[in-house]
This record gives structure tokens, C-alpha cells and sequence, in this order.
């Protein structure tokens, strides 16, 4: 029997929307929705499970992953229940449900309890300087190494149970029959959302962000690729030098495009920004130009006169690290790769 949740509402206000209970279900979101078929009224579909307060429902879809929030559906909606930012507030609220530790939930409900968090990272990396004299030497070692540990404690400690719940939520536990070969021949469908993010090519408006987002996921994971395994601010190559400057440049003018369009409000998906949104943005730009400047201080050989740089930049990764890839918005390119990947497994189940 479904289970009903009648504060499911108040819940999903904390995670971004407040009106869809305007809804009359007149179907024009769905008329618009590039995503929408014949057997599928998305996303008048999962407005009704959230009137509704169907959570389990809703916790065991993955539709509102498919939803690159073009806006039209909010446009064209009669009575501005806003459709749109209903499917970016359940993204929030499944990455909750997703999350083991609950922290996830907590960030997103609190923005006092999310800054409280980022203060405590920035006390903890001074505490460490102060406790390597602020010699740069060794900061820079760490720096290095907490890159590594960190995605690796991260990935195996936090996401990968994560996944694994968003597999149970939506696989495992409807008894989904997926045969372990269907799980190898589509693990390519993973990795191409993964890397170029191709659903977003769907919907009408959004071709130069998905340019954008591409350009971004590349020079993202090419940066760390760089900075980890290359070693960006101990190396001589110089090819290995210029391309980190190449990435990071490349990170900055796209996140400060993003930063732009969210100040401005200009886009459907720019209108409601949540502190999460806004966290992730910033971060990112300022993880492309901290990173940038310190190379560029490393070979004007400024650094060591200007350590306060190097100790600004590591917060960011630590913050980042620690805090925004695990619990923050980082997630959704996570899930919604999995999230098609998952889907195709459930259709051709
Ligand atoms: S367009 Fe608005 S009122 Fe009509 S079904 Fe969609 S959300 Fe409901
Ligand atoms: S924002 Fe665009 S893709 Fe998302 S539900 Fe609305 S019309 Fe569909």
C-alpha cells in the first residue's frame, strides 16, 4: 500500500520549492516537456506524487535526474506552481535520501550549519599550518597528498554507498530483474552522460549550456588529473605547466560565466538559487583561479614571500573537498549519470 507523508510539502520547501501545490494538473508542463511521451506525463507526473506526499514513489524515481531545467514547463504553467524548480528541489531532496550519513539533508536545510561546517575547515587548515610553522615546503606536501586521500576516502567511504542506496531505491528494492550481463553491456551509458552530459541536448534552449557544461567537466577533471597525478605545483614539464594553466583558466571564465548568469537570474535554472547552488559556482571558480595564481606565484618564485595564498587556496580544496563534492551539489553529476545508466537498465529489464 502506498504510504502518504502529509508534511511532504513543508519537507520539500526546505530543499528549494514552495509552490506546487497550486497545481491543478492541467497537463501544459507536460505538453512542453521535451522529455514527456505518450506513457509518460513527466513532470506532471511527479508534481501529483509530491501533492500527493507519495515519498516512497518519488525516493524509487529517477526521473527528476532527466530534467536539465530548460524552464519551459514553469513558463507555461497556469497557475506558476513552477514545475521546473519542483524537479530541481526533489534532486536536492533524493540526494538526501541517497546520503548515508544524513549530513547531505542537513547542509541543504541549514545554511547556518553549513557555513559553521566551512569555518570549522578553514580553523582546521590553520591549525595545521600553525602546526608545520607555516613552512610552505611541507603545506605544499600535504596540499598534494590530501588531494588523493580525499578522493579516495570520499569516493569509497561516501559515494559509493550512496550509489549503492540509489540502486536499492530504484533497482533493488521494486525487483527490478536486471541480469548481471545487462550490467556490463550498458556501463557504457554511464560513462557517456558521465563525460558529456548528452540528455541536457534534449531540451530546445539548452545547447550552449550543455556546450558549457562539457567544456567544464573536461577541464575539471582534467585539472585534478594534473594537480594529483602529475603533480601541477612541484613539476618542471613544462607541458604539464601549461596545460594546468590551460585548465584552470579554462575552469575560471566558465564558472565566471556561471556566477554571472546566477547574479543576473537571466536563465529559468538561474532564478532560485539555493546557498547549495551558490556554493558550488563559487567554489569552483575560486578553486580555477586560487590554483591558477599559485602556479603562477610558484614561477615568479613570489610564493614563499606570499604563503597567505597557498593557505587560501587549500581551504578552498579542503572546503571543496570535504564538504561540497560529498554533501554538496557535486553529487548531481554523480547521480545523474548513474541515474540514465539506471534507467536504461530498468527499460530494457
Ligand atoms: S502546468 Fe502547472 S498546473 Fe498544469 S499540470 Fe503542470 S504544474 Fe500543474
Ligand atoms: S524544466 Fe524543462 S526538462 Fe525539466 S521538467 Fe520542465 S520542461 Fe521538462
Amino acid at each position: 500500500m502506498a504510504k502518504i507523508n502529509p508534511k511532504f510539502a513543508k519537507e520539500l520547501n526546505a530543499f528549494g520549492s514552495a509552490n506546487f501545490n497550486a497545481c491543478y494538473n492541467c497537463g501544459n508542463c507536460t505538453a512542453v516537456c521535451s522529455l514527456s511521451s505518450k506513457d509518460d506525463s513527466f513532470p506532471r507526473e511527479m508534481v501529483r506524487l509530491s501533492v500527493l506526499g507519495l515519498e516512497d514513489e518519488i525516493k524509487s524515481s529517477l526521473k527528476p535526474w532527466g530534467c536539465y531545467y530548460c524552464g519551459e514547463c514553469s513558463t507555461q504553467c497556469p497557475q506558476d506552481a513552477n514545475p521546473g524548480e519542483l524537479m530541481m528541489s526533489l534532486r536536492r531532496w533524493l540526494t538526501a535520501k541517497y546520503d548515508w550519513t544524513g549530513f547531505s539533508g542537513l547542509l541543504y536545510k541549514s545554511l547556518p550549519l553549513t557555513l559553521t561546517v566551512f569555518v570549522l575547515a578553514l580553523v582546521g587548515v590553520i591549525a595545521f599550518a600553525n602546526a608545520v610553522h607555516f613552512e610552505l615546503e611541507p603545506m605544499l606536501h600535504f596540499g598534494h597528498y590530501f588531494e588523493m586521500i580525499a578522493i579516495g576516502t570520499v569516493g569509497v567511504v561516501i559515494l559509493l554507498p550512496n550509489i549503492i542506496r540509489m540502486w536499492w531505491f530504484t533497482i533493488g528494492k521494486p525487483k527490478v530483474e536486471v541480469t548481471p550481463s545487462k550490467y556490463i553491456n550498458s556501463i557504457g551509458e554511464l560513462f557517456i552522460h558521465m563525460f558529456t552530459q548528452k540528455r541536457a541536448l534534449g531540451c530546445d534552449d539548452n545547447q550552449v549550456r550543455w556546450l558549457e557544461h562539457l567544456i567544464l567537466v573536461i577541464a575539471y577533471l582534467s585539472l585534478l588529473f594534473t594537480t594529483v597525478f602529475l603533480d601541477w605545483f612541484g613539476s618542471e614539464n613544462l607541458f604539464v605547466i601549461v596545460l594546468g594553466y590551460v585548465e584552470s583558466l579554462i575552469i575560471f571564465v566558465v564558472t565566471v560565466d556561471f556566477v554571472g548568469n546566477r547574479i543576473k537570474k537571466s536563465k529559468a535554472v538561474t532564478k532560485h538559487s539555493q546557498p547549495s547552488d551558490w556554493f558550488f559556482v563559487v567554489w569552483l571558480l575560486l578553486m580555477g583561479l586560487t590554483a591558477l595564481l599559485v602556479r603562477l606565484f610558484i614561477d615568479l618564485d613570489l610564493l614563499e614571500s606570499n604563503k597567505w595564498l597557498y593557505l587560501v587556496h587549500l581551504t578552498v580544496l579542503v572546503q571543496w573537498a570535504l564538504i561540497i563534492v560529498p554533501f554538496g551539489k557535486w553529487t548531481h553529476f554523480l547521480y545523474r549519470s548513474f541515474a540514465m545508466y539506471f534507467e536504461k537498465l530498468i527499460v530494457e529489464a
